[in-house]
């Protein structure tokens, strides 16, 4: 039986320890967080393909979304939901090109009037004239995932840090951590943005964007937010106990920002634009989560083969929408299997 080290247990090492296990490896997972990760345990959980890049981008993100459909029929009772996204955070022209882009690339949009939109989200305040719904897009809580694939997958979870990985005539056979070696036959980093620490020794330098990304989490309300909701301003959504998520920046998936700004300021200006889009409700904050967003230099996902034999990468931002597909394809290469067109784009030699 072949023995894999993956380190880091957030939605992106999870995601592969469960592939992995299914084809029949041995997996040990080695991690500083807890099972759950670090951005996983603070992202806004949005699945969906109508933010994208590229082409090849849009169809990585858009199979993303069949691949999640296919872990709740391996995992049935996975708490991953399909309420669709009401989208206008574009407006006029600017929507309706995205609506016709969006159409040709194959994804299901739905352009709503403001009758329509005032039917499907009775509690909003401002109404806009037109907006988009994306009916195949969903929500899932990628900490919460990561630990029902994780136990799942039957791997052993590790609590250490790596310091260095260990190398056997130019290949990884193992990574040294705070609390001793560990040995394998091959090792992955699904580090996130710990993992260009882990690259430099090897003369890999992996570029990664400082984009730190703030999580805000309200009282519990009654259900007024059916959607996952994206306005110009504020994206929102509600989980099923009541509570509001919602990302401190708008646009969250594109936001630019190299840093937050002070967060009383931050959070009382996100609960305001909340209570002016549902005027009349109780909202209050209750809870942050803060971490920055593991965005590589382009903004693209890296995955595949290491500057170094047996030694693999997982790295990206939308790793909630992709982790699971990109799971999918990289477990089947690694394995023996071919390499998937899917990830053509998205190599890390592309650094080199
Ligand atoms: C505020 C915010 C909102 C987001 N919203 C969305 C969204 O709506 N939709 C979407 O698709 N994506 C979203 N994302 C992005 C998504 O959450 C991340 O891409 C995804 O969680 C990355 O998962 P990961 O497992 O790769 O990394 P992480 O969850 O960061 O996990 C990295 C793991 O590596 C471990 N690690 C790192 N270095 C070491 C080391 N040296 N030794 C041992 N362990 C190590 C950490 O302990 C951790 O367990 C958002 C992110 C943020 C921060």
């Amino acid at each position: 039986m072949t023995r894999t080290l993956i380190i880091g247990a957030g939605i992106t090492g999870a995601a592969l320890a469960f592939q992995l296990s299914r084809r029949g490896e041995a997996v040990t997972i080695v991690s500083t967080h807890a099972e759950g990760g670090l951005a996983s345990a603070a992202s806004f959980g949005w699945l969906n393909a109508s933010f994208f890049l590229s082409h090849p981008h849009f169809h990585l993100r858009h199979e993303g979304l069949a691949a999640h459909r296919r872990l709740m029929d391996q995992l049935p009772g996975l708490p991953t939901t399909w309420p669709g996204c009401l989208w206008y955070e574009a407006t006029g022209e600017a929507q309706a090109e995205t609506a016709a882009d969006l159409r040709e690339l194959g994804y299901s949009v739905e352009t709503l009037t403001r009758a329509q939109i005032a039917a499907k989200l009775p509690a909003l305040g401002p109404v806009p004239e037109t907006a988009l719904f994306f009916a195949e897009e969903g929500v899932a809580d990628p900490a919460t995932l990561a630990r029902a694939l994780i136990a799942a997958s039957g791997a052993q979870v590790v609590r250490a840090t790596v310091q260095a990985l260990t190398l056997d005539a130019g290949r990884a056979t193992g990574v040294l951590t705070d609390i001793g070696p560990l040995s394998a036959d091959r090792v992955i980093l699904a580090t996130g943005t710990g993992t260009p620490a882990l690259l430099q020794p090897f003369g890999y330098s992996l570029p990664m964007l400082k984009r730190p990304g703030l999580m805000l989490t309200t009282n519990t309300l009654p259900p007024i937010c059916p959607v996952v909701l994206a306005t110009p301003d504020q994206e929102v959504r509600q989980d099923e106990k009541g509570h509001l998520h919602v990302p401190a920046s708008a646009g969250h998936h594109g936001d630019h920002a190299e840093s937050l700004g002070a967060f009383p300021v931050v959070i009382n200006a996100t609960i305001q634009r909340l209570r002016a889009l549902f005027p009349g409700q109780e909202i209050h904050f209750a809870h942050q989560a803060m971490a920055m967003r593991p965005v590589p230099g382009d903004g693209l996902p890296v995955v595949g083969q290491g500057p170094v034999a047996g030694l693999w990468l997982a790295v990206m931002h939308s790793g909630a929408t992709l982790a699971p597909v990109v799971a999918e394809l990289l477990a089947a290469e690694i394995t023996g299997g071919p390499e998937s067109p899917l990830l053509a784009e998205f190599r890390p030699a592309r650094f080199q």
